[in-house]
């Protein structure tokens, strides 16, 4: 048999799913613009992080060449495996944030692809990135991610990612402390089932505490395809847009 995979790069997408994806983008940007509108904001002020998991990397192409600067992946193997097809493609050359829930054991895996981690919520794991972004000379970009769930959704299942309320002014001081970590700021989800608005204001209020300690961390990662409206009326500087863009991914994403 011989070896039908793609040289590195090669891959590209349909004409269909160009257009697909372009109109989508236009929609998308349109969404942005009258939500920044809304809240007197300047769109300028807002990274669109273009989540591309379950996707090909065709796609991440598609979206780079429209102009498309930050792409989100949450799983380490797949991101990897994209990120390293696309490396030798001549002028894809965007910045990779990891947006999902990370183990200690794939860190330095996820240092080999990820520019930016959305999702750092516990003490070990700022050890493990402050050492192994050491490690490689790289001073690595960090979200602190919140739980915004009620006290008690949380002290029943702590596994869901995110640091309660309370532990996050300890948790951005260790990621400020790390030599080779830069706290951005915050990171959050919507809770399922609850309004998305009152829990990106609480968000919002969380920062704010933040950034008198640190006025450096004035990031607010926040909003996805369903609340980005409310995630920018809430003063979110990056929205993680997935099916917005790319169409809905298959249960279990
Ligand atoms: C999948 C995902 C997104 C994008 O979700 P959509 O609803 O498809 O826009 C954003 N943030 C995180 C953490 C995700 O896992």
């Amino acid at each position: 048999m011989t070896d039908s995979r793609p040289a590195p790069g090669t891959t590209s997408a349909t004409p269909a799913r160009v257009a697909e994806i372009t109109a989508a983008l236009v929609a998308v940007r349109t969404r942005i613009a009258r939500a920044c509108t809304a809240a007197g904001r300047n769109p300028d002020s807002v990274t669109l992080v273009a989540v591309t998991k379950t996707r090909p990397a065709a796609d991440v192409r598609v979206l780079v060449d429209l102009g498309i600067t930050d792409v989100g992946e949450n799983r380490d193997s797949e991101a990897a495996a994209k990120a390293d097809e696309l490396r030798g493609a001549p002028g894809v050359a965007p910045r990779w944030h990891l947006v999902g829930q990370l183990q200690t054991n794939k860190v330095r895996s996820v240092l080999g692809w990820a520019d930016v981690v959305h999702s750092v919520d516990r003490d070990r794991l700022v050890l493990a990135l402050d050492r192994g972004a050491a490690a490689t000379g790289r001073v690595l970009d960090c979200f602190v991610q919140v739980d915004l769930r009620e006290p008690a959704a949380i002290a029943a299942d702590s596994g869901r990612g995110g640091v309660s309320p309370e532990d996050l002014a300890r948790l951005c001081d260790a990621v400020a402390a790390a030599g080779a970590l830069r706290l951005r700021g915050l990171m959050a989800v919507a809770p399922l089932g609850a309004s998305a608005g009152p829990a990106f204001e609480r968000l919002a209020g969380l920062s704010e505490r933040i950034r008198a300690d640190h006025p450096a961390a004035d990031a607010l990662s926040a909003g996805m395809s369903g609340d980005l409206e409310a995630a920018l009326a809430a003063g979110a500087t990056h929205v993680r847009l997935g099916s917005a863009l790319l169409g809905s991914r298959p249960l279990l994403h």
